[in-house]
């Protein structure tokens, strides 16, 4: 699904990624780990574009988005990214939230549009709230629906940049559980979290970034049970 090759991003004269190798397959969970500041934002972000790479290449779904001439918001239609701080648009309701891209897209009629808002509300039991606004949602109603207003994208895969560290704790496991249940249906993750359960219960593969480097990668039983890196082994000492 995306091939990753040789990426780099400087700013000014700050390598934050260097020279990233990674593939990740159709279905694949891929959770990214590391200490604050080691780039795993810039990587994610390098990824749909949202930053621009300083080299490398990056292929997603066969298409070259590297490549001065892909058409950016094209690509993006098919990547979902939900961030810490749910980016919802105050000013509308629930139900304009999710059906605004997919009506200004023309990827669906309005009235396709709010009757799959209407499913996917369903789906997160979070129907009785189309017509609220953000500010009457608690922090996890408000990052179901981040989620579900990617979803109605139907992207190819779904990029997730710590999406519960902005949460009160009791609000973390509603957040988790919707993200289990795309892990479960298959979809194509990528996640940076400090959840560590999420890592070892979701992932078929977990990542940890150090430096703007892949410092090792692994399926999660020996990610966590045999650790190679001395690095790893006393950040894992530290968020275990
Ligand atoms: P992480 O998500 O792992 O905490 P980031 O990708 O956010 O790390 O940041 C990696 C490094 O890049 C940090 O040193 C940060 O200060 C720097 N950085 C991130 N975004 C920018 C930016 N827009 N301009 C300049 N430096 C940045
Ligand atoms: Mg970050």
């Amino acid at each position: 699904m995306i091939y990753v090759k040789g990426l780099s991003k400087s700013y000014g004269d700050n390598q934050v990624i260097k020279n990233i190798d990674m593939h990740i397959a159709p279905g694949e969970k891929v959770v990214i780990i590391g200490p604050s500041g080691s780039g795993k934002s810039t990587f994610l972000r390098c990824l749909n574009l949202l930053e621009q790479p300083t080299s490398g290449s990056i292929v997603f779904d066969g298409q070259e988005i590297t490549d001065p001439k892909a058409d950016i918001n094209e690509i993006r239609r098919h990547m979902g990214m939900v961030f810490q701080h749910f980016n919802l648009f105050n000013n509308l309701t629930v139900l304009d939230n999710i059906t605004l891209a997919p009506i200004k897209l023309k990827i669906m009629t309005k009235k396709e549009a709010e009757a799959e808002a209407m499913r996917l509300l369903k789906l997160v039991n979070l129907e009785e709230k189309a017509s609220a606004y953000p500010a009457q949602l608690s922090g996890g109603q408000k990052q179901r629906i981040a989620i579900v207003r990617s979803l109605a994208m139907k992207p190819k895969v779904m990029l997730f940049d710590e999406p519960t560290s902005a949460l009160d704790p009791e609000m973390v496991g509603e957040v988790l559980d919707l993200m289990k249940k795309l892990a479960d249906d298959g979809m194509t993750m990528a996640v940076v979290t400090h959840e560590m359960g999420f890592a070892r219960e979701v992932a078929t593969r977990v990542v940890f970034m150090d430096e703007g480097i892949i410092m090792e990668e692994n399926n999660p039983k020996d990610f966590f049970g045999n650790p190679q890196n001395e690095r790893l082994k006393s950040f894992l000492a530290k968020v275990l």
